[in-house]
């Protein structure tokens, strides 16, 4: 039976673990926090903390802990397990991987999903069902097969992408719209009819304005890690944006 281990069990990871739950999988995990871990083996998630007997390593700490993450575990993982991430920026990942003096057995991953919540008790199982995950194989690992049946088995679609092309559009389609999101949340708070606009805010302005709510410390890495990216889109987006308006 292969051996999957996650390392960080929060909303991503807890995920992974609440789909593989009842699939032909041994599962182990370790997190940050010890009660973390506990809450896991109480809930039936892993059976045991050793990710030294892993085959497939998920790494789904915060982006900003992941390349010391990949340096930990590429040192104790046992010869042959398959290492891989979900930060949401693959390009310095990537980078860190490829001019590694030493092998790491690594391939890059992301999965298109998620929400604005964050931690264990936030993760779900059907997270990943109908959603895409990309992969980025590296100069040392470039057979997906392994990691192609778990996230399938997770209910999701591999998709392989190159790190830097990656960066560019998950800026468009998730990174800036997180931006565009807190922008307009604010701009509403501070304008001088907010009062009576927040009363009546209700469904398309909540659902605008959603993932402003997502979990500081995630839109923080991301700006980061794939500033030039997300501020070259929000330049051609306000250019755009002015046209619109003068279109109107
Ligand atoms: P999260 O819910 O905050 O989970 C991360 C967990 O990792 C924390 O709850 C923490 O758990 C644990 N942790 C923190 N530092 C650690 C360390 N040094 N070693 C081991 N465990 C550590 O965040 P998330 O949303 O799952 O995000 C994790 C990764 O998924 C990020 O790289 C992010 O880019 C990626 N991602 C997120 C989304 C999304 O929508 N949220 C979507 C796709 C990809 P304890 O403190 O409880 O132990």
């Amino acid at each position: 039976m292969l051996n999957v281990g996650v390392i960080g069990l929060g909303l991503i990871g807890g995920s992974i673990l609440k789909g593989l739950k009842n699939k032909k999988y041994r599962l182990t995990g370790t997190s940050r926090n010890p009660e973390t871990v506990k809450k896991a083996v109480e809930q039936g998630l892993i059976s045991g903390t050793n990710i030294e007997d892993a085959d497939v390593i998920f790494i789904c700490t915060p982006i900003n802990k992941t390349i010391d993450t990949i340096k930990d575990v590429a040192g104790r993982a046992k010869p042959g397990a398959v290492i891989t991430d979900v930060a949401s920026i693959k390009a310095s990942v990537m980078d860190f991987v490829n001019n590694s003096p030493e092998p790491i057995n690594f391939i890059g991953g992301h999965p298109m999903a998620g929400t604005e919540h964050s931690g264990l008790d936030a993760s779900f199982e059907t997270l990943y069902e109908g959603a895409k995950w990309v992969l980025t194989p590296s100069k040392w690992q470039s057979d997906t097969k392994i990691l192609e049946e778990i996230i399938i088995a997770l209910g999701a679609k591999p998709v392989i992408a190159d790190p830097y092309e990656h960066d560019r559009a998950v800026a468009l389609i998730s990174h800036m719209p997180l931006f565009l999101s807190r922008a307009l949340l604010g701009y509403v708070q501070e304008h001088k009819e907010s009062e009576l606009a927040m009363e009546l805010a209700a469904g398309g302005f909540r659902s605008m304005t959603r993932l402003a709510h997502s979990n500081p410390e995630l839109a923080t890495d991301m700006l980061s890690c794939n500033r030039t990216n997300i501020l070259s889109s929000m330049d051609e987006f306000i250019d755009y944006l002015a046209k619109y308006r003068d279109g109107l």
